[in-house]
């Protein structure tokens, strides 16, 4: 007895038991649908066959410059200190006038400007150092070897033939000047242009001479025979005071430093010039000693017979 269907059955046997008309699907199962090549992440690969790895050579490290520690310096020893000088309270104050060129004639209150050259040669190469009323007034210490140069009267050769090497040796001085002859314009005598030029280079400063009482007969601010003191305060404080005022008009402060003319003092003015005056100059030969006061400075006299040299301890 055949059975039906039983025919088709062996068929079915022939196609792997899929229904008809179906192909056998390779489709993996990690693959999206629709995707029909595999893919190589999904591929188990063979593992890869060992090549021998080359054996890293050691590279050799590269030496170290060794850091080297300074050593650590000496100290320098310290150099023995000089013993400290006493300060220093002595002052030399030289005294000038007039000054001419070489080859003209000459007195006791004139000096040629070849041998003034001279002068500041001798202080320069022995150490003097030149000093100002303003550095004496402000009370600073002195130089060890300190000078003053005073020119008096206010010649107009101060200007013409001193000031050109006072700049050029950097040397200071202060002209004490009868202030009537400059305010005046007195031939022979110091501008007041010439004045404030030397002024404000710092090498010049200014001081009185008087305004008008320089000569008085070569007496110079002493109380004439039988004056009455009122009459002399009367006749002196304002020509002292004028000679203040203009100065301070024309060159832009007072006068610090009163020169005595003919080095002779009063004591009646004593007063009035302590109260307006901060320096006084003499004519008393030798050193001063600052520790005394700044009143009544000695000076020297600095002629073409006696050059600084011969005045001052070399
Ligand atoms: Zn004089």
């Amino acid at each position: 007895m055949v059975y039906p269907g039983a025919g088709r059955a062996a068929v079915s046997d022939r196609s792997g038991g899929l229904p008809e008309g179906r192909s056998p699907s390779r489709r993996l199962s990690c693959a999206p649908r629709g995707f029909r090549r595999p893919s190589p992440a999904c591929v188990p690969q063979p593992p890869p066959l060992s090549e021998p790895q080359p054996v890293p050579t050691p590279v050799p490290e590269p030496e170290l410059e060794p850091v080297s520690t300074p050593e650590p310096k000496p100290e320098p020893k310290p150099e023995p200190e000089p013993p400290p000088q006493p300060a220093n309270t002595r002052l030399y104050v030289l005294m000038y006038h007039h000054f001419i060129r070489e080859g003209e004639e000459y007195n006791d209150w004139m000096l040629t400007d070849t041998r003034f050259r001279e002068d500041l040669e001798w202080l320069d190469s022995h150490g003097y150092v030149t000093v100002l009323p303003s550095q004496l007034a402000a009370g600073e210490p002195l130089p060890q070897r300190a000078v003053m140069l005073t020119f008096d009267d206010g010649y107009d050769s101060n200007y013409t033939l001193a000031y050109p090497l006072l700049q050029e040796y950097q040397a200071k001085a202060v002209i004490s000047l009868i202030v009537k002859y400059t305010q005046e314009e007195v031939p022979g005598f110091l501008t007041w242009d010439m004045c404030r030029e030397m002024a404000s280079s710092g090498l010049v400063e200014f001081g009185s001479h008087t305004y008008a009482s320089h000569d008085e007969e070569e007496h110079g601010i002493k109380r004439r025979w039988g004056e009455s003191r009122e009459d002399y305060e009367a006749r002196l404080f304002p020509d002292l005071q004028t000679s203040i005022d203009r100065i301070e008009e024309n060159l832009g402060s007072p006068p610090l430093l009163f020169a005595y003319p003919n080095g002779l003092k009063e004591s009646w003015a004593a007063g009035f010039i302590q109260d307006h005056f901060a320096i006084t100059l003499t004519t008393k030969h030798g050193a001063s000693d600052l520790s005394k006061g700044l009143y009544s400075l000695n000076r020297c006299n600095v002629s073409m017979g006696v050059p600084v040299g011969d005045i001052l301890p070399d």
